[in-house]
């Protein structure tokens, strides 16, 4: 069966006391109330991920992520964050491609890819961003227009490594809008990237990688969004900042 993910992004939220009090908080809920059949991960910003490690020692169910990380080894590379810095400090998962980074940043799918390989040369296992704009949408090419960010940056891949990928789509209009994709929405697109990855790693391989739906998701309606077939948790921006929300989404499967 395929892991079931509930992963947070903070984005540029939270100064660090205010990290670790969320970060105490989804502790304490996911203890008392949460099965072990859900994995929880906290996507912090870089600086508090040293602090939130050390609080999450002994909560093996909650997970830690970075927002982002460089496609370079180390070197002259200003404000940057490696990969080997990342683990070094206990984070597991990156989430890489995020419309955000994609926009604002100016990351490409041919960076992406290299930022990838990065990143799981040292055991981070990234949680790969891919979704489109309100006009490819409106255009109807969505599912073309995924699947290529996909090809382009995962379909290096050996079927091996890309077994370890956890994908999240997340459509742009959708994001921090309190427009959320309809739950047939999400599941339709949910399968077309699995008929994708299917098509390039047989359909074995493409029932094992856990994709998750991200966009306005919230307690009230995450239940129906997750009862897609092919949808295997949510990537959740302003929810995750408010621990009760979280978990509560969490518990949605
Ligand atoms: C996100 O940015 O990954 C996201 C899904 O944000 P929100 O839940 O706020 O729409």
């Amino acid at each position: 069966m395929r892991k079931r993910i509930v992963a947070g992004n903070w984005k540029m939220n939270k100064n660090l006391e205010e990290g670790k009090k969320l970060t105490s908080e989804v502790i304490n809920i996911v203890a008392d109330e949460l099965n072990d059949d859900v994995q929880v991960i906290l996507g912090t910003p870089f600086i508090h991920l040293d602090s939130v490690s050390k609080l999450l020692k002994d909560s093996p169910k909650i997970g830690l992520s970075a927002q982002n990380c460089s496609e370079h080894e180390s070197g002259a590379y200003t404000g940057e964050t490696s990969a080997a810095m990342l683990t070094s400090i206990g984070a597991e998962y990156v989430i890489l491609g995020h419309s955000e980074r994609r926009e604002y940043f100016g990351e490409t799918n041919e960076q992406l890819a290299a930022k990838t390989d990065k990143a799981m040369e040292h055991g981070l296992t990234p949680i790969f961003c891919c979704g489109e704009a309100l006009d490819i949408r409106e255009a109807g090419t969505q599912k073309e227009y995924v699947c290529q960010q996909l090809t382009d940056s995962l379909f290096h891949l050996s079927a091996d490594d890309i077994k370890k990928i956890v994908i999240a789509y997340e459509p742009i209009w959708a994001i921090g809008t309190g427009k959320t994709a309809s739950a047939e929405q999400a599941q339709e697109m949910h399968a077309d990237i699995r008929t994708h990855l299917a098509g390039k790693y047989g359909a074995e391989v493409a029932e094992e990688i856990s994709i998750l739906y991200g966009g306005s998701c919230k307690p009230s309606n995450a239940k129906e969004i997750f009862a897609g077939k092919d949808v295997d948790g949510g990537l959740i921006g302003g929810a995750s900042l408010v621990a009760r929300d979280f978990v509560d989404i969490a518990k949605s499967f």
